[in-house]
């Protein structure tokens, strides 16, 4: 037997701590809205006739985002056998108001009462009876974060779930509103038999497009509950939505303002920091330094030392050194030696040289998230983004792809406004994620430790979307209402030590593992094009990097990217491989470096790449492959979330064209200012491209509102 329970909640209620603290399972735990957008199912780690549903976070069941369409499809059609209302105890009021709606639905409601420890930590007072009471349901007081009380939590839905019973329903709205509902009642006799009698009537009145149709109304049942509805606005003097929101919010402030006493009186601990940390003086300089500081301290101080440890001593002397007695200990040939040393070894030592830095990166974002901080950052750009004409909602698959880029563009789902959303998609890839960071790390390393590179691609990204943003919201295509951005700062709380490993440990895992098989593979070919001519002999290392199918191959697109600075072959060769992932950019240098021969790759890979960039072309090298067309994966992820060719082709159309402007504009540019070189014909591109750029973001928009 399975018992379907839902999870249902407004975003942040902690509906899916709690469903990980059931199931044991590992979903993320965002503090913004929109992480989870999918429904999660998982069984009840205690009770195994348990199933539950985790569902995005709402805040009415009304069809207009994506997160409501979800939930409400589910809750509506699939109809779980109870629902669990999350509700932040902390932030009772608001969370009501679905709650009210939830009860309509005729399944058996239960009210987990969450962040219980908050409340007694403020020393709220909630009367719960007197809430069960008017809300005709069981309320349990729970901690999803503490694991308090949630085994009961589960027994008391289960048996309400198998009792089946409904309480009757509540009539929350005032008696002219509940004449109006009972009269649209009588008049669908369909009704009659159904459990969500209330709520289809509610949302017939609502005149909700999808359960008209479904209840499969005649004309004349339309034209009648067309005239009530016409009736009411002009009683009420405001639309049907209106009336019923207004009602709905009536209800819950009366019974909260009766059953709920804040024990703290005036700003909590959270409240008081906000002022500060969202304040419109403050709040930008805040963000810059915090981020300024968390590279700070990955790329300086775990990045210098650490760094030079795992990749010298761990790597180069350690792994490699006992990897290269093994494989002479077997007798290996010398092709085989080669192949595993100036290969695989080479390429994924290279890649995980720099993970210390990754690692402690990811560490700072979770902890970033866990206590509050990173909600606060959407929302700070959320209003700077807004005067550039950006939907604050891109800001959060932007704050994801920090990560990785994949699901940050998946993240773009919630964006309702079909123009922001494609915008959205196409930008998300613009920042460092974690194979890029090792790119950075990589430079960061060579130029003596310049930790300052890693805040200056990360806002460089930010500035890329800008830009971006700026110029395209000129253009008729990109033209949409501009959505609503409701975001819910969750009170600041310690980091839980378990959050911030699991999400630290799920990120690194991944970019391990992308280095035990992605890239593993893309240095055996690597190593495999390095060593083999173009007329197809085997020569050993070394000596055929000049004339081998690779370097042939790079010979033949280097011209593509002489305006960039790097009309190189191992530069040509490494970008057109950082398509696979990025982190091939690092690996391939690290083969051609020869981080394989142990005995002389102290410091080869550093030493290699310092001697074969100038500032300049490093600048543009970093900056093409970090806004350039992203990895494989990537890509995919932009087919699959814009659903349509044309709209994909335009997308990594202007991803290209835009970093290829931007890097020859910095290559240029620094090669003239910075290494103090003579201008020349692409110098004068350059400027040409710079005005352009200029008049695109400057020019008044005729779409202005
Ligand atoms: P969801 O959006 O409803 O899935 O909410 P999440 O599960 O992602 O939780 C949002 C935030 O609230 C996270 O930072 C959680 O750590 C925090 N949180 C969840 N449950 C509790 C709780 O019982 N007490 C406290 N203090 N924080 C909680
Ligand atoms: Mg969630």
């Amino acid at each position: 037997m399975t018992i379907n329970i839902a999870l249902a909640g407004n975003p942040n209620s902690g509906k899916t701590t709690l469903f990980n603290a059931l199931t044991g399972s590992h979903q993320y735990v965002g503090n913004w809205p929109g992480v989870t957008v999918e429904k999660k199912e998982g069984r009840c780690k205690k009770d195994g006739e348990v199933v539950l549903t985790d569902l995005p976070g709402i805040y009415s069941l009304s069809p207009y985002t994506l997160e409501e369409v979800v939930a409400r499809d589910f809750l509506v059609h699939d109809k779980p056998d109870a629902i669990i209302n999350v509700v932040d105890g902390s932030n009772i009021e608001r969370n009501l108001y679905l709650s009210t709606q939830l009860s309509e639905l005729g399944i058996p409601l239960i009210i987990a009462l969450n962040m219980m420890d908050l409340v007694r930590k403020n020393k709220d007072y909630i009367d719960i009876e007197k809430i069960e009471k008017e809300l005709n349901c069981k309320v349990v007081e729970v901690s999803a974060l503490k694991n308090e009380n949630i085994d009961l939590l589960v027994e008391i839905s289960k048996n309400a779930a198998l009792e089946n019973k409904i309480f009757p329903e509540i009539k929350s709205f005032p008696k002219d509103l509940e004449t109006y509902i009972q009269k649209v009642e009588d008049l669908i006799p369909s009704l009659n038999e159904d459990r969500a009698r209330r709520w289809k009537a509610v949302k017939v009145f609502e005149n909700d497009k999808q359960v008209i149709e479904e209840l499969k109304l005649s004309p004349e049942q339309k034209s009648k509950i067309d005239k009530l509805r016409a009736d009411a606005e002009k009683f009420f003097d405001d639309d049907v939505e209106g009336i019923i929101t207004d009602g709905r919010y009536d209800f819950v402030t009366r019974l909260t303002s009766s059953s709920v006493k804040k024990g703290r009186q005036g700003l909590t601990f959270s409240d008081k920091v906000d002022k500060i940390v969202t304040s419109k003086i403050f709040s930008i300089p805040i963000f810059l330094v915090v981020m300024t500081l968390v590279y700070y301290l990955a790329i300086s101080v775990v990045g210098g030392d650490v760094t030079d440890w795992t990749n010298d001593v761990l790597f180069g002397e350690i792994i490699g050194g006992k990897l290269d007695e093994l494989l002479t200990n077997l007798g290996t040939s010398e092709m085989v030696h080669s192949l595993v040393m100036d290969g695989v070894f080479a390429g994924v030592a290279g890649v995980l040289g720099f993970l210390p830095v990754i690692a402690s990166l990811f560490i700072f974002i979770a902890i970033l998230e866990d206590i509050g901080y990173m909600s606060r950052i959407a929302f700070i750009l959320d209003r700077v983004f807004r005067k550039f004409g950006l939907s604050g909602k891109s800001f959060i698959p932007i704050l994801v792809g920090t990560g990785c880029s994949v699901p940050g563009i998946m993240a773009t789902r919630t964006i309702e406004n079909d123009a922001d959303r494609r915008m959205t998609i196409t930008v998300a890839s613009m920042m460092p994620c974690g194979a890029k960071t090792d790119i950075i790390a990589m430079f960061a390393a060579i130029w003596g430790g310049a930790w300052w590179f890693g805040p200056v691609w990360y806002f460089g990204g930010i500035v890329a979307v800008i830009i971006t943003g700026l110029i395209l919201k000129k253009t008729e295509r990109f033209q949409g209402d501009e959505a609503p951005f409701i975001m819910e700062l969750p009170e600041y709380h310690l980091p839980s030590a378990y959050n911030v490993f699991r999400s630290t440990w799920t990120r690194v895992k991944a970019f391990v593992f992308n280095a035990g098989t992605i890239i593993l593979l893309a240095s055996i070919f690597v190593w495999l094009t390095t060593n083999i001519t173009i007329n197809f002999k085997f020569e050993p290392f070394g000596s055929s990097e000049t004339d081998s199918i690779l370097a042939f191959v790079g010979k033949k697109i280097q011209w593509f990217f002489s305006p960039l600075g790097f009309g190189d072959w191992l530069a040509a060769v490494a970008t057109i491989l950082g398509l696979v992932a990025k982190e091939v950019v690092v690996s391939t240098f690290g083969i051609i470096a020869k981080l394989g021969d142990i005995e002389t790759n102290t410091g080869a890979l550093t030493d290699f790449v310092k001697d074969y960039f100038t500032t300049a072309s490093m600048l543009a090298f970093m900056f093409f492959n970090q806004l350039t067309i992203p990895c494989f994966a990537a890509v995919g992820a932009i087919r699959q979330e814009m659903n349509d060719r044309k709209w994909t082709r335009f997308a990594l159309g202007y991803i290209l064209v835009f970093s290829y402007t931007m890097s020859l504009m910095i290559y240029q540019f620094a090669r003239v200012l910075i290494d103090g070189q003579a201008p020349n014909f692409w110098t004068g591109v350059a400027g040409v491209i710079l005005v352009i750029y200029l008049y695109l973001i400057f020019k008044p928009s005729k779409y202005k509102k």
